[in-house]
Formats: C-alpha cells, structure tokens, sequence
C-alpha cells in the first residue's frame, strides 16, 4: 500500500490516459490535490468527467432492452439473485412498454426541460443487457445510438453473459463512441456470492473483466455494501481487489432491501441486518481512501423506489448522505487514492 500522497516541490500533473486531454490529476505540495474533473470533491466524480468531456452535463437515461438474464431461467418469472426484483434490479421509473427510442426520448424530454440538457448517455440498466445475438445486440445498441443527443452507451450485464463473439461487438461500439461497460460483481467472496445466488463466482469476473480489458473496453465494476454476512475488512477485501486491477470506475451500491425480494422476504424474518447511517459513511470514505485516483466513481449510493424500500430508510435522504460522505472526507482531511 502506498502512502497518502505527498511532493516536495509542486504542482504536478498527472495525465490520466484514456479520459482525455482535461482530465488530469494536480498533485500540489502538502498532499492535497484535485483534478479538474474534480472540482471541489475529495474523489473522482464521474458526473465531472463527463462535464469535461463533453463540454457540459451529461444526463444518463435508463431504458430495458428487454433482455432477460440467465440467472432468472432465462425469462423475468424466475427468482434470481437474492435481492433482485421483478423489474431486474435498480431499473426505476422505466416505461417498459415503449420502444427503446421512445424511453429515450421520453427520459430526454424531462432532462431538457428540468435541466436544460443537451448530451446523454443511453443506459441499458436492467437485466443483463448482453445476453442475446450480436446481431440482436447491435440492432438495440444502434437504435439508442440514432437517438439525437445520445453521445454514448452505457451497458449493464453479468460476468456470465460476456461470449468472445459479444465482447467483439462491445469493443466496436468502443471504437465508435463513448462506450462503458458496467459489470456486475458485488463482492470478491464466493461464499457472499453463493450466498447471494449469484450464479458465478469471483474468477468468472476476472475472466470477463480480462478479457473486456485486452479488447481496449472501459469497466465500472458494481458493488454492494452491507451485503449479509460480511463484515468491514470483507468489504475493504473487495475493494482491494478492484484496486489492484486499477477498474476504471466503480459504482457502489447500498445494500437496498425491497418489497417484493427474496432478500425482502428474510429481512421480515430478522435474518438481514442492514448498514446503519453513521457505519455506512465511514466505509465509503475507507473505500474512496482505498481506490486508486485514477478509477472513476460512478455512484456512492443508491435510491431505492421509495413505495418498496423496507430498510435502509435513512438511504432515502440521498443527498444528505453524500454531504454526510464529503464531511466525513474533509475531516480526515483525507482524499480518493490516499491509502493506495
Ligand atoms: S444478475 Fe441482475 S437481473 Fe440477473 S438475477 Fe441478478 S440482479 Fe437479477
């Protein structure tokens, strides 16, 4: 583990390769820095590297594919992971029933006249968004793309649903546009991973995330804090790992339990217990400690669909806790990467 980082003689810069020419760390004397994506944060937003590069907000609009996953059976029926839902886990406010052009336009719509907002990024979130042909994949994939405004792709999927012939497709709409691929893996513990009805293990995901990373694709790894079972220096175990790959971004999820899961369905049992307010801020800071400067933080918690949400309810004041986050940074005096 490195040390907090720290120069004699100031300012350095350090360009960050592959998220463009603006988008540089400054190291200055005394140990504090920033990049310019940074702005006044203590970690490397994704929502300011997007500003960067593309010259103002970037606003993401979900849409379901309609693809299933095959850790449901293959349909959207089945019981999958343990805390997944009817509606294939996170996917809130998606007008299902409408093409893949009309939802972005819809969710487009509302940006433009909210935030009067200009460049998207079309999210395949819910189920997992690569498990079909290529030739299905590319005729969803490029419908999103026609979409005026949109000005790159995000896509969602599983370790399990990554077949060469696909990542072959992915790496093209590399080349072509702004392109992630979101991965998700939630924990490097098999045993958490069994528990959760996973499906895979923690070598299926360095499978994939390899063989993403040979073909040039950008990778936001997904995890899940306060999964059961696992204790902090589990969690911090997790996250070491993603340090150690250097991802390119991570997106950390609060443990949401919802009406509805099978994961629901424990909890009103007393089988779950759930993060508290206060343990949950000091993880994410000991995550963003942990995670090296360069990787992209894409989100450091969740909103879970309020009607649904059975705990943690204080989750709900969202950005209460990520001022709560951002407190807790400035009082350790602390910053992304210091303890890599
Ligand atoms: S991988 Fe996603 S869609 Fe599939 S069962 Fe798990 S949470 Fe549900």
């Amino acid at each position: 583990m490195r040390k907090c980082l720290q120069i004699i003689a100031g300012p350095k810069v350090i360009s960050m390769p592959d998220r463009g020419d603006q988008d540089r760390l400054l190291v200055t004397a005394g140990g504090t820095w920033h990049s310019r994506s940074m702005s006044e944060k203590p970690y490397h937003s994704f929502s300011a590297h997007l500003k960067q590069r593309f010259g103002g907000r970037v606003h993401k609009i979900s849409v379901d594919a309609g693809f299933s996953c095959p850790n449901r059976g293959g349909t959207r029926h089945e019981a999958g992971c343990l805390f997944c839902d009817p509606d294939g886990s996170g996917a809130v406010g998606i007008e299902r029933h409408l093409s893949i052009a009309e939802q972005l336009e819809a969710g487009k719509e509302i940006m433009t006249r909210k935030y009067k907002a200009k460049h998207f990024l079309a999210y395949f979130q819910p189920f997992s968004n690569t498990w079909g042909a290529p030739e299905l994949l590319r005729a969803r994939y490029d419908e999103a793309l026609d979409v005026t405004g949109m000005v790159g792709l995000a896509v969602g999927t599983r370790p399990d649903c990554l077949p060469p012939p696909v990542l072959d497709l992915l790496a093209e709409y590399h080349r072509r546009t702004y392109f992630w691929l979101e991965l998700g893996l939630q924990s490097c513990h098999d045993r958490t991973l069994a528990r959760l009805r996973r499906g895979h293990d923690y070598a299926a995901f360095l499978a994939a995330y390899q063989a993403a990373k040979e073909r040039g694709l950008r990778v936001c790894v997904h995890l899940i804090l306060g999964l059961p079972g696992e204790s902090h220096a589990d969690m911090l175990d997790t996250v070491a790992e993603m340090a150690r790959l250097q991802v390119d971004g991570v997106k950390l999820h609060l443990l949401h339990i919802l009406e509805g899961t099978a994961l629901g369905d424990l909890y009103r049992r007393g089988e779950v217990p759930v993060l508290q307010r206060d343990a949950y801020i000091q993880l994410v800071a000991d995550v963003l400690e942990r995670l090296p400067a360069t990787t992209l933080i894409h989100r450091l918690t969740g909103d879970g669909p309020r009607q649904r949400l059975l705990a943690p309810l204080w989750s709900l004041d969202k950005w209460e806790v990520l001022n709560a986050i951002e407190n807790e940074m400035a009082l350790r005096n602390s910053h992304q990467g210091c303890r890599f």
